[in-house]
């Protein structure tokens, strides 16, 4: 009996499917196992479900930083950076590790916060300013008005330039 599981095992091993999205015939270790499928693996090879699940998580994440920041554009509420890769979702009132240790992190996180219904206490922030606000609080809105000031100086010097296109790009 033990030799027939086994030489099942093996059969099974052996075994390959197409995975529909990058129409490729593959071994089954090719495939993340999943035990509520009939055979026992995703439909998408790991290739196929590893970019799924990036982009998903990439929308999911502007998902979050328009709805709190409450801007098409998200920027950090201090100081105003756009640059989506720098910017975090901060707990306003802190908590943010025990609030991690039940939501998760990363993709559970963001999608724990959609279950939840986008709760409350969350506000988008860049990396600099949520380090601030923790190191250097009382520093916190004189650097983040600078900065915003910064950005707006330069594009004013930016549509300035633009003016006069002898002078090349800035
Ligand atoms: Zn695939
Ligand atoms: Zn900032």
């Amino acid at each position: 009996m033990v030799g027939i599981c086994l030489s099942l095992l093996n059969i099974k091993d052996m075994k390959t499917k197409i995975c529909p999205k990058c129409d490729t015939d593959k071994p089954l270790t090719e495939y993340y196992k999943a035990k509520a499928r009939k055979n026992g693996h995703d439909i998408y090879c790991k290739i196929c479900q590893q970019k799924s699940t990036k982009i998903q998580y990439r929308l999911l994440r502007e998902e979050a930083f328009k709805f709190y920041s409450k801007l098409e554009q998200p920027e950090c509420i201090n100081c105003g950076e756009p640059v989506n890769e720098l910017l975090v979702l901060d707990h306003i009132e802190g908590g943010g590790r025990q609030d991690r240790a039940v939501r998760g992190s990363g993709f559970n996180f963001y999608r724990a916060l959609k279950r939840d219904g986008w709760p409350e206490g969350f506000q988008v922030m860049c990396y600099n300013c949520n380090n601030l606000k923790h190191t250097h609080p009382q520093h916190l809105k004189r650097i983040g008005e600078n900065k915003r000031f910064e950005r707006e100086y330069i594009k004013t010097i930016k549509v300035e330039y633009g003016k006069y296109p002898e002078l090349g790009t800035w």
